[in-house]
């Protein structure tokens, strides 16, 4: 099913896809032939990224139209998903079974295919980002054939396939690593100086399972700790308990907020900051966020206090987490442990755009990665320039599809053709 010349735009609304033609489809095999009649196709998840990373001049796909399947393998530890489900629904088909995920982001609103291709993570220092829980993917090639890449059977092109920016074909399912479900508590600690956390940055955030700080980047912060009940509590606690339930965004509602306050319950209903039924975040907003190597922690804590007063302003609110390394080429997180600097900003571009380049100005010498689906004002030539593996993900990506029909102009960007 195809619907011609509708105007889509991305959640935020800051962005208007190119595309004439939005299909539909209701099989792979409808899927299969509508990727092989198509001369330039890009698959669109939940349309959750800020920038043009989904856009296409042609043809886009989106899968929420399949059946939304979940297949469990408790021996091997796995769950194949179909691409475009949204992590909302395969959570809680996981749990009725007594099985997690090992990380959520701080929604679940955001499709499984879509959010693995950009690299999209939650935090913890012992939590890689979504991606990494990926064992295998199955892609609808230029020709509508179909691939199925595995960790185990295919180590020298998978860990190119997984954070792909859906350049290498459509995603049609995922497998995922799982294991059995948990419980969570998770408490807010407000008032936390901001030189405390930079001074003690491994307490805090190895204090819990996952752990965040939202802050404006002036003097405090507030420190959302998510315990697992089977493991022990870490020793750090400053600043003070919050006497009720908080918002990231400070004085927005409470409602739309996982429970908080210390009480026991599923790990799907503590890992998110936000609830599945309700608008996630402050909804009038543009995000960027930039990935920084964990030991340059406290040099990325000094360089954004010192613009504090700049930020303020153009801010939402402000938060930081940690994600442990993987081996996927694309990944933000590859090769390197980091602590993630995320800035939610007022949908303002004029008023945010010097204020993302002073951003940009102080973590990009310290190494910093750009979140592949939000907004930066780095070049994209600079940006393909961190990752050590882009070579080798431009070779895959031309032997998979020679004539990129999957690229657009953000692809295209990153890896001009020859
Ligand atoms: C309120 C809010 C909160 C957020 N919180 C977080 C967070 O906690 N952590 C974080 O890291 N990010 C976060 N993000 C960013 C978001 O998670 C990422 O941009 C993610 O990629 C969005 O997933 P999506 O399904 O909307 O994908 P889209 O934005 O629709 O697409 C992203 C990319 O995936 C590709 N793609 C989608 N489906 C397929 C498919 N089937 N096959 C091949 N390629 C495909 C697209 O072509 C595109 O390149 C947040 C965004 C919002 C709006």
């Amino acid at each position: 099913m195809s619907t011609p010349h509708t105007q889509v735009v991305n959640w935020a609304g800051n962005v208007t896809f190119g595309s004439p033609r939005v299909h539909r489809p209701r099989t792979v095999d409808e899927l299969r032939r509508t990727v092989r009649d198509s001369a330039r196709i890009r698959a669109l998840g939940s349309g959750h990224s800020f920038n043009l990373v989904a856009d296409s001049d042609h043809d886009l796909v989106r899968l929420d139209g399949l059946p939304a399947e979940a297949g469990i393998d408790a021996e091997d530890s796995t769950v194949t998903v179909a691409a475009g489900m949204r992590y909302a629904e395969l959570v809680t088909v996981l749990n009725e079974r007594g099985f997690a995920l090992a990380n959520l982001a701080s929604l679940p609103h955001i499709s499984v295919a879509g959010s693995c291709a950009t690299g999209t993570h939650g935090s913890g220092d012992g939590r890689r980002c979504l991606s990494a829980a990926v064992r295998a993917v199955e892609l609808v090639g230029p020709d509508g054939d179909l691939t199925w890449l595995s960790r185990e059977a295919d180590p020298g092109a998978f860990p190119g396939a997984v954070v792909a920016l859906g350049a290498l074909g459509v995603v049609t399912r995922l497998s995922l690593e799982i294991e059995p479900a948990f419980e969570m508590a998770q408490r807010v600690r407000v008032g936390v100086p901001l030189d405390e956390v930079a001074d003690h940055v491994d307490d805090v955030f190895g204090a819990a399972y996952s752990v965040s700080l939202f802050t404006d980047w002036r003097d405090e912060g507030a420190v959302w700790l998510k315990h697992r009940t089977d493991r022990p509590v870490g020793g750090w606690s400053g600043g003070r308990p919050a006497p009720g339930p908080v918002h990231p965004v400070p004085g927005m509602s409470t409602g739309s907020s996982t429970e908080q306050m210390g009480s026991a319950g599923p790990w799907h209903e503590r890992l998110p900051h936000f609830r599945p039924e309700l608008e996630p975040s402050a909804g009038e907003e543009l995000q960027s966020e930039f990935y920084v190597p964990r030991e340059l922690a406290g040099a990325a804590f000094t360089a954004l206090r010192g613009i504090g007063h700049l930020l303020a302003p153009a801010l939402h609110v402000a938060e930081v987490r940690t994600v442990r390394a993987d081996d996927l080429w694309l990944s933000p997180a590859h090769g390197r442990d980091c602590v993630t600097f995320h800035f939610t900003w007022l949908k303002d571009p004029e008023a945010v755009t010097p204020v993302l380049s002073a951003v940009e100005e102080r973590l990009l010498p310290l190494g910093a990665r750009p979140h592949w689906g939000k907004l930066t004002t780095m070049a994209a030539p600079d940006i393909a320039d961190r990752y050590e593996r882009a070579a080798d993900f431009e070779r895959l990506m031309l032997g998979l599809d020679p004539a990129g029909k999957f690229r657009n102009a953000f692809v295209d960007g990153l890896f001009p053709r020859a």
